[in-house]
């Protein structure tokens, strides 16, 4: 663990970002949604119901987990004007755009750079925030 911290990256000198809450990576092209089985009971008591009708109504399993679903247009359904469960979505959503697969080269955070507004406004976050998240 030592060596990740120890290893330099493009972002070491850290990342502006705050979320602006456009909407851009809960809508667009499908994805999948990961949720961990322990975030299902806050977020069935933010919507009021029991746990075994969220995973019925909301979720769908793969491999070997779930994804929230989402409507035809690939946008999220608890995404209606700006996302409903904003305060206890799931960590998926609120490490974005600090995942692996964005961070992992300068050219694909400049992609991502491109589609989220947040990134470069708000806090600084550190490389070791970061990586931490990651
Ligand atoms: S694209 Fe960026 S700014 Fe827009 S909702 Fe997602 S994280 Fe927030």
């Amino acid at each position: 663990m030592k060596k990740l911290y120890n290893r330099s990256y493009f972002f070491d000198h850290g990342i502006h970002f705050e979320c602006q809450r456009c909407g851009t990576c809960c809508t667009g092209d499908p994805g999948i949604i990961y949720i961990k089985k322990e975030e299902f009971a806050r977020i069935a008591e933010y919507l009021s119901v029991q746990v075994p009708f969220f995973i019925e109504k909301y979720l769908y399993p793969i491999k070997s987990g779930y994804s929230i679903r989402e409507h035809a247009d690939g946008r999220c359904f608890f995404y209606e004007n700006g996302c409903t469960i904003y305060s206890v979505r799931p960590d998926q959503c609120k490490t974005f755009p600090f995942w692996f697969e964005n961070l992992r080269s300068q050219k694909k955070w400049n992609r991502i750079s491109k589609e989220c507004p947040g990134i470069g406004c708000g806090p600084l976050h550190s490389k070791e925030q970061i990586l931490e998240i990651i």
